[in-house]
């Protein structure tokens, strides 16, 4: 859809970055945005500057291309490792103090926060770091690494045009700093907001990852339709039970957590914020998410780079988009 193609571009602004906006019952994509960008009708002509520009990149697209640490919106993925690894993880309660101590490293909570005794639920909601990468040392990593390569990373993604794998490189000889770090997004791993988005709709469909597609079809020089694109299963990524219950921690991260800038009126909306570190020093702010939250229409991945919090600067692009697609659905 133009609208949200143009919408996403706008809501970008001047800053670096992606989104990526899915149909999550179909595949369709219905937005991929990155930014900087150039103008393909000039590019004999801005070859060379394109070329030379390493600081911005502006040729590689950061939605498929652009690889990130998953910051807090690794959560999820983790998440899930836990409850598979352990039936009863509604039982498991962690008590945060705003820090924690994993081998020779500290791990912070955002601004040292102390979020008390929680169960998986409020540290979703909370973000809670020291939570995380507490359940992340107790866990079988042979285990969690299942998990995450089940849900496509160091792996093929079923995408026709270039992009890169993600990359999630615990094993057996990681150390207790890598894992605490790891479990959080930080740490080694590497996404891209493509990837993402597929992750967040399969959530948001079930379970069921369809596989995205840009054409919606091919008409011949007189308007008839030649090829139609339909939706076409690629995988179960989980089981119905764990889209559901990443479902409502998603929704009351919205509600009652640290995406409230992604709420909707009206429309129940799930999402994760997130912030990565990296080296420019100032955070990337990450959103992912999708609405309605129990009939999802649009699952979006979101990353604008060097920004500072998800809370006012990724979140809100997701509300923006949200009530924009869901409207015209509505009305259509
Ligand atoms: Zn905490």
């Amino acid at each position: 859809m133009q609208t949200c193609k143009k919408l996403a571009y706008e809501l970008l602004g001047n800053r670096n970055g992606a989104i990526v906006a899915i149909e999550p019952s179909t595949g369709k994509i219905v937005c991929m945005v990155s930014k900087p960008d150039f103008n393909p009708n000039d590019l004999e002509d801005n070859w060379d500057t394109l070329r030379e520009d390493e600081k911005n990149g502006p040729l590689v697209n950061r939605a498929t291309q652009g690889w990130y640490p998953p910051g807090s919106t690794f959560k999820i993925v983790t998440s899930l490792a836990f409850m598979r690894e352990n039936p009863l993880w509604k039982d498991y309660i962690y008590d945060c103090q705003g820090k924690g101590v994993f081998g020779e490293n500290t791990i912070h909570c955002h601004f040292n926060k102390v979020h008390g005794e929680e169960n998986l639920e409020d540290a979703v909601k909370n973000s809670c770091n020291t939570f995380f990468s507490e359940i992340a040392i107790q866990m079988d990593i042979s285990k969690y690494r299942n998990v995450v390569d089940s849900l496509l990373f160091n792996e093929l993604l079923p995408y026709p045009l270039p992009y890169k794998n993600s990359s999630f490189v615990l094993n057996g000889d990681s150390s207790v700093e890598q894992i605490a770090e790891t479990a959080i997004g930080q740490g080694e791993t590497l996404i891209t907001p493509f990837h993402n988005v597929l992750i967040t709709a399969a959530v948001a469909n079930g379970g069921i990852l369809m596989k995205p597609y840009l054409v919606d079809r091919i008409e011949n020089e007189k308007g008839k339709t030649i090829i139609k694109n339909l939706p076409e299963f690629y995988k179960k990524l989980l089981e119905v039970e764990e889209a559901k219950t990443l479902t409502t921690f998603m929704k009351k991260v919205v509600s009652e957590g640290t995406g409230k800038t992604s709420a909707v009126e009206g429309i129940d909306v799930a999402g994760k914020t997130g912030s990565a570190e990296n080296t420019t020093g100032v955070s990337h702010a990450w959103y992912v998410g999708f609405a309605p939250a129990d009939n999802p229409s649009l699952a979006v991945s979101i990353i604008v780079e060097s920004s500072g919090t998800s809370t006012k600067y990724a979140a809100p692009i997701a509300k923006a988009l949200f009530e924009e697609y869901i409207k015209r659905d509505q009305e259509e």
